[in-house]
């Protein structure tokens, strides 16, 4: 990592951040200053959330540069960062998302273009390079991103704010109460941040981060807030609230903490409507909560950066609403796919059991936020049920969410599709564009998500072709390779390899859905390992210690609760980490007009299993027995098909997250069944 930032470039970077101070009067005491000699402590090899010096963190995570995936996951990043990646940049560009800047400093006499929160895009793409930066080298890629960081840091106005939507006309509604609860710029700043930590801990380039620190200490601290002088803030789009406390993290100053705590706990002195209070999740005191509610996103976010204000404080209210919240999210409001946010209208969860299939919203944002969400509550737990939540999520409610080229993108991940009705769920480009990036930062930021480390040793939460090389605590030094054909075999051979012979705990995660495992340990086998839960494997490990660890991938077949009413006398096929669907054009009698709702899955029939290579980038497919019911499907008929009626066939089914990658088609996760 370290050869790859000469001398020269920190120099360059450090007087940029100089330049800066420069500019902008009435800094000498800040963090601005002690930017000319050395950024902040220690920017390299930092993790996506940096949970070191949490004290209510019980794990924390290892950076992305630490872990090298050369499995499945390394296909899907290459096509994320050659393909996905740079389409992005192009569409950003080509829909005036960078004019908006320009205009600013003369350089563009384009209109505003996008919505209000136009500028959030950029910069969840600059996070998406960061990550990129943070495993590879990609000096293309930099300099692409270094220029842009120059153009977005030039629009920053004397008092340190940064927003291209609430100039010149618009400016009078800066921070108003009602721009605060539909204008995004606080959301926008959030972003912002995110990215600049990122980008900062790939290259050590406080450009971008120096410019968010001042919107935050120049513009927003001396002016919003609990005190008497100060206006109050409310968090339309929780994600600042996230990202705040990144800074705190970043930069060690403890008054981010605090006003991310301001923001969650809402401020009396602004009546704000009881349906905004549910649809934006904040403007009450974050553990008054009672349930997932309102815009999935947003809640998703929010619960995010409560967590993030958990592991800093320990706050046992926050704790006790966010575990009341994970009991609602796994018992009343998830997606078998991970994904959440069941109603297109508000784009918002539903009640308790409300999973529709082809009416899901499931928006890729808000499976990316659910994952983020588990993987702060793993951090708080080592709880696996977290992990569970987040692997579910990752594989397939977020994976669907991007093409297989990589240059198509869902916004809703719905359960079940027809295309007879139009609707097309692939696009390149939507005027809402806060997905595509937000896939692309997660895929990049992926390896981040693989291990953690803890007071006594090392946990294994992601399984995947790869090499960890990082350290236990102590400073011990410590590498893990993988090998393994996971998802879509359940075995994994993994070499333990610390620096010196040393007593530690290797937790290994046990997946949920795995309801038969072994674990040996250089050929002996270890007892304990139970579904849903990580096995503590305490011994003295010493260079090349083995593990294999055997996941138990026999197809099973779920039923959701009865009170799921869409789901009621259907099933879904799940194998490992991966949820399968069944689309038309797989099916036999596809081609003789044959009706999706006429397919019955037979729960008797043995399913079996096949690697297609061919297939969708190389897939595994399942094939089960079932039935059909010829002609046209009546709105009602007798409960039990009529002689003749009933057909034998064989269903296939592919791994969901692929679906839509070849002629449109119709689609179902839930499928009806007969246990005849
Ligand atoms: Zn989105």
């Amino acid at each position: 990592m370290s050869e790859r930032f000469s001398r020269r470039d920190f120099l360059a970077s450090t007087t940029l951040a100089t330049a800066a101070v420069l500019t902008v009067p009435g800094h000498a005491k800040s963090i601005l200053t002690e930017a000319k000699t050395e950024p902040f402590s220690d920017w390299k090899m930092k993790p996506v959330m940096d949970f070191s010096k949490s004290p209510y963190a019980k794990l924390r995570q290892v950076p992305v540069g630490a872990v090298t995936i050369s499995g499945y996951w390394a296909s899907r990043r290459k096509t994320n960062v050659e393909s996905s990646i740079p389409s992005m940049r192009e569409e950003l560009a080509d829909h005036g998302r960078m004019t908006n800047f320009e205009r600013l400093q003369s350089r563009s006499k384009e209109p505003q273009k996008g919505p209000v929160y136009s500028d959030s895009d950029i910069y969840k793409w600059t996070e998406a390079v960061a990550y990129t930066l943070q495993s590879e080298s990609r000096p293309e890629l930099k300099k692409v991103a270094d220029e842009q960081i120059r153009e977005v840091v030039a629009i920053q106005e004397p008092n340190g704010y940064l927003n291209t939507y609430y100039v010149e006309d618009r400016k009078p509604l800066r921070m108003q109460q009602h721009t605060q609860e539909v204008g995004h710029e606080l959301y926008c700043m959030g972003h912002y941040l995110q990215g600049a930590i990122a980008y900062y801990r790939a290259t050590g380039d406080p450009t971008m981060l120096n410019a968010g620190i001042r919107f935050v200490d120049d513009f927003l601290l001396p002016n919003y807030g609990p005190g008497a002088n100060q206006k109050p803030i409310v968090s339309g789009h929780p994600e600042i609230e996230m990202s705040l406390i990144e800074l705190y993290r970043t930069t060690g100053n403890r008054k981010y903490v605090d006003l991310a705590g301001y923001i969650l706990h809402g401020d009396k002195r602004w009546t704000i409507k009881p349906n905004a209070i549910v649809y934006m999740y904040c403007g009450i005191p974050f553990p008054e909560r009672t349930k997932l509610e309102g815009h999935a996103v947003r809640c998703m976010y929010a619960c995010c950066g409560a967590t993030d204000y958990y592991l800093e404080t320990g706050d046992p209210a926050y704790w006790k609403t966010l575990e009341a919240l994970w009991q609602d999210l796994a018992s009343h409001q998830l997606y078998v796919t991970g994904g959440v946010g069941a109603r297109a209208e508000g784009e918002a969860f539903g009640d308790a059991y409300e999973l529709p299939n082809a009416r899901a919203y499931g928006e890729s944002c808000a499976a990316i936020g659910n994952m983020m969400w588990n993987a702060r509550m793993l951090a708080a737990t080592g709880e696996a049920r977290f992990a569970d939540v987040m692997e579910r999520a990752l594989y397939n409610g977020i994976n669907s969410g991007m093409s297989l080229d990589g240059k198509l993108y869902c916004y809703r991940n719905p359960l079940a599709f027809e295309p007879a009705t139009g609707d097309v769920i692939r696009n390149p480009w939507y005027d809402t564009t806060c997905c595509p990036p937000n896939i692309e930062r997660t895929f990049s930021s992926l390896p981040g998500y693989f291990y953690s480390t803890s007071k006594d040793g090392i946990y294994v939460h992601l399984y995947d072709t790869s090499e960890m090389n990082w350290h236990l605590e102590d400073g011990t030094g410590l590498k893990i390779s993988q090998k393994t054909e996971y998802p879509w075999k359940g075995d994994v051979s993994m070499t333990v390899s610390p620096a010196k012979s040393q007593e530690f705990t290797v937790y290994l995660r046990i997946p949920g859905w795995s309801a038969g495992n072994s674990v040996r340990v250089n050929g002996k086998t270890v007892d304990g390992a139970k579904a849903g839960e990580y096995l503590a494997i305490r011994r003295k490990w010493s260079t090349g210690d083995r593990i294999e660890l055997a996941m138990d991938m026999t197809p099973r077949l779920l039923k959701a609760n009865a009170a799921v009413m869409e789901d009621v006398g259907k099933t879904a096929m799940q194998r490992g980490p991966i949820v399968f669907c069944m689309e038309g054009l797989d099916q036999a009698e596809e081609n003789h007009g044959l009706n999706m709702a006429n397919l019955r899955l037979d729960l008797k029939g043995e399913t079996k299993v096949r690697f297609e290579p061919e297939t969708l980038g190389g897939v595994t497919v399942l094939e089960h027995p079932g039935s059909f019911v010829a002609g046209a499907p009546d709105l009602y008929r007798t409960a039990s098909p009529g002689p003749g009626e009933k057909n034998g066939t064989m269903l296939k089914l592919i791994p969901y997250y692929a679906w839509a990658n070849r002629k449109p088609s119709p689609m179902q996760v839930w499928i009806p069944y007969t246990e005849a």
